[in-house]
């Protein structure tokens, strides 16, 4: 595996819209026909679905040529816990956090080494398989950019010493991600990004984490302010997705090939600075975006009837039959836009329903 530490140099905000903005990339007809080859699940930690409707999403061109396909603002994280780390392992094995079926990490923090527990499978006392075993095994180049560090976890959890046997021939090894790469800054990160898919050489399934509008809430609180700390954190944010949406207009093997789904780990502001509330719908809604080329926008959720949409006041209890749609929904998408075979664990109903609405 390549293990690349980013140290960008942070990006000056003086104020909203401070440093350079990067150039926004121009709508193109997405391929008729053309076969998805790169997937980026990208989180936006801490994003309220509000900023992607009027009048936030009108600073926000990437955000909003992401809308630009199946979307809600009505998805949800897990209902038991409305914290980072165990949410985005959610989206990445398609579980739900607690009981039978869940992944069961409810830690939030840099994990203990793997010889101490550090992984997912040890604390849950069997393997637990993510879509990068499911991509990998079938010869998917996979890939990590986070700008936390305890993101750490999923390269402890699926190296060559703690991932599964792979029974798919050919066999691709047991270190499932390819790549980890670690940045400081979100525009640090996107170039990261780009610069790997402007490189790629057969289909790729890349986890991409941006931190800023978190850390802004935290230190700042959720402010639905324009000129606010945390607004100014996701203008950033929709920034570095221009840097990567011009990456992939600017090249004909990517253009019209990638795909982008987009989701977040939470909301915020319930108690203030934070989002430990799980029962605070401003902390349970968030937004989930499939955008695959340019097309016309559409209400995932009015194609989902199977998957309908939650009172705005309520996240269902997992038991509940019939589930909204989650973040944990992320890694079932991303593997049927590549052509994969969803994950082998108990979803939430499946993402048939969610994916023919494309
Ligand atoms: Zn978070």
């Amino acid at each position: 595996m390549r293990v690349v530490a980013a140290f960008a140099v942070s990006l000056s905000l003086l104020g909203c819209g401070g440093g350079s903005p990067a150039p926004q990339a121009q709508a193109q007809p997405a391929a008729r026909g053309a076969t998805i080859e790169h997937v980026l699940l990208i989180s936006v930690d801490g994003l309220r679905p509000e900023l992607l409707s009027p009048p936030f999403v009108g600073r926000l061109p990437s955000f909003s040529r992401l809308m630009a396909g199946p979307h809600t603002l009505d998805a949800r994280p897990d209902p038991d816990i409305t914290v980072t780390l165990p949410n985005h392992l959610s989206m990445l094995t398609g579980r739900p956090v607690l009981g039978e079926g869940g992944h069961g990490w409810t830690d939030n923090d840099d994990p203990p080494a793997a010889k101490h527990g550090g992984t997912i499978h040890a604390r849950k006392g069997s393997y637990i398989p993510s879509m990068f075993d499911i991509a990998h095994d079938r010869g998917v180049a996979t890939g990590v950019f986070a700008t936390k560090t305890k993101f750490w976890l999923l390269e402890q959890s699926y190296s060559a010493a703690a991932g599964a046997v792979d029974t798919v021939e050919p066999d691709h090894g047991k270190a499932k991600i390819d790549m980890f790469v670690h940045a400081r800054t979100s525009l640090g990160l996107a170039e990261h990004v780009s610069d790997h898919l402007r490189r790629a050489r057969g289909a790729t399934l890349d986890f991409v984490h941006f931190a800023a509008p978190d850390a802004a809430g935290h230190a700042d609180g959720w402010t639905l302010e324009a000129g606010s700390r945390y607004v100014c954190a996701v203008e950033e944010v929709d920034r570095a997705l221009g840097e990567i949406l011009s990456a992939i207009d600017a090249d004909a093997d990517l253009s019209g090939r990638t795909a982008i789904v987009l989701t977040a780990d939470h909301g915020g502001g319930a108690p203030a600075k934070t989002h430990t509330d799980r029962s605070a719908p401003i902390n349970f809604r968030i937004p989930l975006l499939i955008w695959s080329g340019d097309r016309a926008a559409s209400d995932l959720l009015a194609a989902t009837p199977s998957r309908p949409r939650p009172a705005a006041d309520t996240n269902p209890s997992v038991a509940e039959p019939a589930q909204p749609i989650r973040n944990g929904d992320a890694a079932n998408i991303c593997l049927s836009l590549l052509g994969l075979p969803p994950l082998p664990a108990p979803a939430y109903g499946g993402v048939d329903a969610v994916w023919a609405a494309r």
